[in-house]
């Protein structure tokens, strides 16, 4: 399969940009040095400067340029200001002011950096993508990050790439504008890992579809406007034809038969809200299909990759925080008449931990790069995604350890992200379906007899 990142529609990257620096300007959060210091407290302040830039991103050079740094400024800014002193309140409460922050951050154009002009984007390549998601990295938890990649990301990739005019205004403007919220209905009840045996069904009736079944583990699901939903438009015959039976359907959350449960109680990722959805005889029109029928399965692989991607690039600031204020706390704290760091044993975790963060942004940036350049980056994107899930909970498992007790407590935040990053080898495809991908496409998987 041929994977090639998202077409600019017109702009140039740096035509584009100067629309957006204004709208970023006019907010205050333009591109101008932090005059902020640290803003944790108490037992949470034993943190190097958050704002310090050499350690947000590498110099422009790598995959980045001066203005994917000025983005980054300005995302960085915007966590500062209208997430962070939140994210206490919304981790309690389990839900996010989806649309009321979608609106804002809408505004200042970040949820279209790589979506067409014609839908509000700034139709930039990928690579802004990757550091935007690197950016929201400095929220102080990792609910509402991947609820923004799930508006940016995950649910509106293909839209943008194989929906008809009609359906990207309809579907695609207001998720760039932030007035509507987005998710995506891939996952069931018995289908998450193994996508092609999805049974939510559309049958046609006139110019609609009629949809019966449902959806699992749903980001954003209570607080969508729509769904992009992967379902069967035939019944498959075959075992082959399950990868050939599949549409992508745009469905309003508000449409007649549409439920959604309440809330889900998760272990992390508490701000961000997870519902089940369910579809009793749901009658949309065919027109807010995305694409072609028969094709979801493959417009959904090309949306896991950048998924895959986004998750990964969002992972890096959170583990190289992690790894600084642990550093920072074990300095401080004594045992045994001596700082926990001057443990032999303890500073070489960290170094070696903090190397490790460094391989998974020389693979992604790679991967990014050849993505961008219009490769094929399965392999690459599952080795990104596998390794994101790896280290970071090796990361947060033992930065927990070193803050003993403290560690433990709900106010610090290694503990927040011991809990957000179990996600990573579960979400979006688990540890083992990327080793099954790097098994086939590394030519590591066994010969089955009669089998191609
Ligand atoms: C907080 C949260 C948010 C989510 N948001 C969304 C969303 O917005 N939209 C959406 O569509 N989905 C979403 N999901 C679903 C998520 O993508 C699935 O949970 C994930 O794909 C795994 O599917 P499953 O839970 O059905 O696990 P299963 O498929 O039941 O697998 C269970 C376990 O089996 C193991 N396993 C699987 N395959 C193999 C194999 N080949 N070999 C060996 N072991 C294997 C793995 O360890 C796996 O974790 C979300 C999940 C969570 C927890």
């Amino acid at each position: 399969m041929m994977l090639r990142a998202l077409p600019p529609a017109s702009a140039s990257p740096t035509a584009a940009l100067p629309r957006m620096a204004t709208r970023a300007a006019r907010s205050g959060m333009g591109c101008v040095p932090s005059q902020m210091g640290p803003r944790l407290m108490g037992v949470r302040s034993f943190s190097t400067d958050p704002l310090a830039a050499e350690t947000l991103s590498p110099p422009p050079g790598e995959i980045y340029t001066s203005e994917h740094l000025a983005i980054q400024d300005s995302i960085r800014r915007f966590v500062q200001k209208e997430i962070n002193p939140h994210v206490d309140q919304w981790e309690a409460a389990g839900i996010f002011p989806a649309k009321d922050l979608f609106r804002k951050y809408g505004a200042l154009g970040f949820l279209g950096l790589t979506k067409p002009v014609e839908n509000g984007g700034q139709a930039l390549d990928f690579t802004y993508s990757v550091a935007a998601a690197e950016a929201l990295g400095e929220a102080d938890c990792g609910g509402v990050p991947m609820a923004i990649g799930v508006q940016t990301d995950m649910a509106t990739p293909a839209l943008a790439r194989f929906g008809s005019a009609d359906v990207r205004r309809q579907f695609l403007t207001p998720s760039v504008s932030g007035e509507m919220v987005a998710c995506l209905g891939v996952s069931e009840v018995g289908a998450g890992s193994d996508v092609a045996l999805l049974t939510t069904s559309a049958t046609k009736d006139g110019d609609d579809y009629v949809i019966n079944g449902g959806k699992m583990w749903t980001t954003n699901g209570e607080q969508a406007d729509w769904m992009c939903c992967l379902l069967n438009t035939s019944p498959a015959a075959s075992a082959a034809e399950v990868h050939t039976n599949k549409t992508m359907v745009c469905i309003p959350m508000d449409t007649r038969g549409v439920s959604v449960s309440p809330r889900l109680d998760k272990l992390g990722m508490r701000s961000s809200d997870t519902v089940q959805v369910t579809f009793e005889n749901v009658r949309v029109p065919q027109a807010f299909r995305i694409g072609d029928e028969g094709k979801g399965f493959i417009y959904q692989m090309h949306q896991f990759q950048e998924e895959r991607l986004f998750c990964a690039a969002g992972a890096l600031r959170p583990m190289q925080k992690i790894i600084d204020e642990t550093a920072a706390y074990c300095s401080q704290r004594q045992v045994f008449g001596k700082p926990v760091l001057a443990n032999q044993a303890v500073r070489f975790k960290l170094a070696e931990l903090k190397t490790e963060v460094e391989e998974l942004r020389a693979l992604l940036y790679r991967a990014v790069a050849k993505y961008t350049a219009g490769d094929d980056v399965t392999l690459l994107a599952s080795m990104c995604k596998l390794k994101t899930g790896r280290l970071a909970r090796r990361v947060s498992d033992s930065c927990l350890q070193y803050w003993g007790g403290m560690g433990y407590m709900n106010e610090t935040r290694v503990s927040r992200f011991y809990r957000d990053h179990r996600l990573f080898s579960i979400g979006g495809g688990a540890d083992e379906v990327m080793l099954e991908i790097i098994c086939k496409l590394g030519g590591l998987a066994p010969q089955m007899k009669g089998k191609k």
